[in-house]
């Protein structure tokens, strides 16, 4: 079978070492020998970043199967473990781990036969890829060229390949509608499907759900419901049925908005009901995320075409064989696998995407075809839009797209609206974030990547023919010189600034570190300090700094009046693409006045007094001791002040739901986090009980005997609990460092009980790749930060352990003291820990045949936080020993019923 691939094979992980060589022979090997032999033979290996670190030899390279994987069948889902490549290409997976290196020869060859064979799909454009990637030196092109057979006639490019998008008419407003009860039940009961069980709590929320729909009693205030649905409920579908008869009859879109990418998978699942024809379907409901999320093909062919060089320009053509097939070019979270790019050590992944509002729009040859545009039009006629928090926000705050403002709103996982108001409207004026506003202005200094452009270039037409707009481009790029530019960070640290902003970002710098107090639990890790008590020198940069963006701000605005005067003005060259294109750099060109007004409006308070609407702060951002910005930071005490303003008042009806709207707390919590405070009438708020009986599914263990600041005892403690539930363990930590210290302590023993284990910010995947590990192998466990307990959601027994290290108090920063201290001190404490708890241990229970249990390793656990728990939840303090015979014999009892993690895991459903 593997007869013809001479390479030999390596497998390394924290059980050991194996090769298998090209006779097909496997043996154990230690690190000396591995590296040695990997320096001298390409072997083939999955995933090199990660055999690489688990052989302590950061450099490793070699035929990784998960490229050639990529190549051969792009935008295709695939587990990167020995099992989930064993899936994918229809083998049995290795019996174990000695026999892994045999079996990636075996992969391998599997792969290589599908480029022969007469029935493979992605054969269109492989052959001039492979070309090019031979050219390029990819380690696999010598064997993927000999197995490809040239096709008789040139292949079409992936530029011509690609569908266009077509003009369509505006979209008239939506007609007013009604949606009647009966209708709602009976669409609920059609989405749920003949036979379901009747489920009073869901046709309840459905209904409630429907009054949104109603038309608005008056202008600014929208019929908003707060809903809080227990797990369980089933409030997706819930919505789903008044959502989709309103918009059937008013011709209206309704926007579902939602925080993870498990949501808005789940979504598109559940949509599938609604319009169960797939032409229809793809129609009627569209997935929106922000523009830096889709690859821009103007950016990719620059790649292609010697923008890039090296590994970076290799992996450019696997995501172009990818921007082929792909379903609508999403490279975060959509069909390109989001292991593919940590391969390449992110290696210009960002470069790809456009991300710094560089878009020539209708001046770009690929604009019919770009991925961006093709989704902002598509949701234009869609009934059902899938977005996210972010995007619903940047779009109405930014004044995108205002003819398709959305009317009707659900904010699913609504208990994350306030955490991403916080981050949208927050101010920063910062060294990285300046130096890109410097070269969008500009352009790039160095010429070494990217086709990036200045304002002269992209706005080439108005300078020609408007003197006065000309001027100002002129004048922009001379002001934009006093921005920082490369090299900036080095030149502040060793004090030498170029220009008014370095100067500021020097001072800024002085500052922190000599006042900062925060005591970071993580040593590396930011650093800040109040914007407060502010002399001498700083007050003089803040006015030379304030003068320089005086003087950039001024020539953009008259830039802007003078591209609104054009577009009036319609002169004979402008036809409909370069009006679309002014219209884009207007867009952008102010969301960077918008940017620079908030930037004086900051520096303007610095010295003087204190707006209290908004927390001032100086920092410097840092990873593992390297600084890698500096700045002023503003939020807004209370960030659901701008959402109500720009996103909830224009709406005709808005729902905010979640399991956890109310934190474990009471409704003043959910409307305080919600920003319905800020109305000038009250909600309407629903609320119903999971089904789930909690008191025989789940319990809570709060473990009294393992000491704080006791590294050995909480390391033993994790292994101990792992071991005792067989893996499925997701482990929450508060501190990077401990959750380090903890997995370097329990990994090897953990591979000798045979139970994998993975944690962030060590192993060298994504997130949402080191998730769909966890949740493909029952017997996996995932360490990871205490953020995590939202982005996992695990079926079946895949999940049925979580730890927490300790009581995940919020972080005492200076922005989280301002709020405290306005939000009622510990009872302000109290509510963010109760929601924190009620999320992650909402990930246990996800369905009535799920148990688990909630361990938290924290002898001072406050009893007053219980109520975060559904009720009827047991609740016990005891020692360690108790909790591991505990879990030890509720896994017995499973596997003896055969409920055993392994027999009830479904792999069907893959992320
Ligand atoms: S239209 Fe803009 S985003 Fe789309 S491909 Fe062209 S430059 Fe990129």
């Amino acid at each position: 079978m593997t007869a013809g691939l001479a390479y030999p094979a390596l497998h390394a992980s924290h059980g050991g070492i194996w090769v298998c060589g090209a006779d097909g022979t496997a043996r154990a090997v230690g690190k000396g020998e591995a590296v040695g032999l990997v320096a001298e033979t390409p072997h083939i290996l999955l995933n090199a970043p990660l055999m690489g670190q688990r052989l302590g030899y950061p450099d490793l390279s070699g035929l990784d199967l998960l490229e050639l994987f990529a190549f051969i069948h792009p935008a295709r889902f695939m587990v990167p473990t020995p099992d989930g490549l064993a899936r994918a290409l229809s083998l049995d997976p290795p019996e174990s781990e000695a026999g892994v290196a045999g079996f990636y020869r075996v992969a391998a060859t599997r792969l290589l036969e599908q480029l022969e064979r007469s029935d493979w799909g992605e054969r269109e454009g492989a052959w001039s890829s492979a070309q090019a990637l031979y050219r390029l030196r990819w380690p696999w092109a010598g064997v993927v060229g000999q197995k490809l057979e040239k096709p008789a006639q040139g292949e079409r490019w992936l530029f011509s390949k690609l569908a266009e998008w077509e003009e369509e008419p505006p979209r008239p407003a939506p007609k007013t509608a009604t949606v009647n009860p009966d209708d709602t039940v009976t669409m609920l009961r059609h989405l749920t499907g003949e036979g379901a069980e009747d489920r009073q709590g869901q046709k309840d929320y459905a209904l409630a759900a429907a009054g949104i729909f109603n038309p608005r009693k008056a202008k600014g205030a929208p019929n908003m419901l707060l809903a809080e649905a227990g797990t369980g409920i089933g409030k997706t579908l819930g919505y789903l049925a008044p959502a989709s008869l309103w918009s059937h009859q008013a011709g209206g879109a309704v926007w579902i908005s939602t925080f993870t990418k498990a949501l808005q998978r789940q979504l598109d699942r559940e949509t599938h009901k609604i319009y169960p024809d797939e032409a229809t379907f793809r129609k009627k409901v569209v997935v929106r995320k922000g523009r830096e999320n889709y690859l821009c093909l103007l950016n990719l062919e620059d790649a292609l075409q010697g923008g890039f060089a090296g590994r970076a320009a290799i992996l450019a053509h696997l995501v172009a064989r990818w921007a082929a097939y792909s379903k609508d070019g999403d490279m975060i979270g959509g069909d390109l696998p989001g292991w593919l790019t940590t391969l390449f050590r992110r290696n210009g992944t960002t470069a790809l995407t456009d991300r710094r509002g560089e878009c020539v729009y209708a001046g770009c040859p690929h604009y019919r075809k770009c991925f961006i545009e093709k989704a902002a039009r598509a949701s234009q006629q869609a009934d059902i839009v899938i977005a996210n928090h972010a995007l619903v926000m940047v779009n109405a705050a930014r004044g995108r797209e205002q003819h398709n403002r959305p009317t009707r709103l659900i904010f699913d996982e609504g208990h994350h609206l306030f955490d991403a108001a916080d981050s949208m409207f927050a101010a920063r004026l910062s060294g990285q974030e300046a130096i890109e506003i410097r070269r969008w202005v500009i352009g790039p200094e160095s010429k070494t990547r990217g086709r990036r452009r200045g304002l002269a270039a992209r706005l080439a037409d108005t300078a020609s023919y408007d003197e006065e707009g000309g001027r100002a481009i002129e004048s922009a790029i001379h002001a934009a010189e006093a921005l920082p530019g490369d090299g900036w960070l080095q030149r502040i640290a060793e004090g030498e600034p170029r220009g008014p902003i370095e100067a500021l970002l020097h001072e800024v710098r002085a500052m922190v570190y000599a006042r900062d107090e925060s005591q970071s639990a993580d040593a590396g890790y930011g650093l800040e300090t109040e914007l407060t008590d502010i002399e001498g020198p700083m007050i003089d940069a803040v006015a030379q700094a304030a003068e320089a963006m005086d003087a950039l701000l001024k020539p953009l605005v008259r830039l802007g009046q003078r591209i609104e005067h054009l577009i009036e003005e319609g002169p004979d060259w402008m036809d409909a693409p370069a009006r679309a294109r002014m219209e884009g750099a207007l867009s952008s060109l102010s969301w960077r006045c918008d940017t620079l007004s908030g930037w004086l409006s900051l520096l303007a308070r610095i010295g003087g007094p204190a707006d209290p609407d908004f927390v001032d702060w100086l920092m410097i951002d840092r990873y593992e001791g390297r600084e890698f910005d500096v700045g002023i930071c503003r939020h807004w005490l209370d960030p659901t002040i701008p959402v109500t303003e720009v996103v909830t008042k224009p709406a005709h009806g808005v729902l905010v739901t979640s399991a956890t709207l109310k934190g474990g707390g009471g409704w003043e919590t959910a409307r305080a986090r919600s920003g319905a405070v800020h109305l000038d009438h009250d909600p309407q708020q629903f609320e119903v009980a999971s089904p789930f009986n909690y008191a025989e599914q789940a319990k809570v263990i709060i473990v009294t005997d393992v000491k704080r600041g006791d590294m050995a005892g909480l390391a033993g403690a994790y292994a101990q609990l792992i071991e005792a539930s067989g893996g499925g363990t997701l482990g929450l930590f508060t501190a990077i460092r401990r959750l380090r210290t903890v997995y370097a302590r329990i990994a090897d023993r953990m591979a000798e009980s045979g139970l994998p284990i993975y944690a962030q910010h060590v192993d060298p995947i994504d997130t949402g790749t080191l998730v769909d590990i966890f949740r493909d192998d029952p017997r996996a466990s995932l360490l990871g930060t205490d953020a995590l307990r939202d982005g996992v959601d695990g079926p079946g027994q895949s999940l049925r352990l979580v730890v927490m290290e300790s009581v995940p108090w919020p972080r005492p920063d200076i922005l989280h003291r301002a709020r405290r201290l306005a939000g009622g001190g510990t009872a302000y404490d109290d509510r963010i820990i109760r929601a924190r708890l009620a999320q992650a241990f909402g990930r246990i229970i996800r369905s009535k045949d799920d148990h688990g249990h909630f361990v938290i390793l924290s002898p001072a656990f406050p009893s007053r936080l219980f109520t975060a728990f559904p009720e009827g939840t047991p609740i016990e303090r005891m020692p360690l020993e108790q909790a591991l015979a505990e879990i030890r014999s509720h896994r017995e009892k499973s596997d003896a019923s055969g409920l055993s993690p392994a027999t009830s895991f479904g792999h069907d459903d893959p992320v």
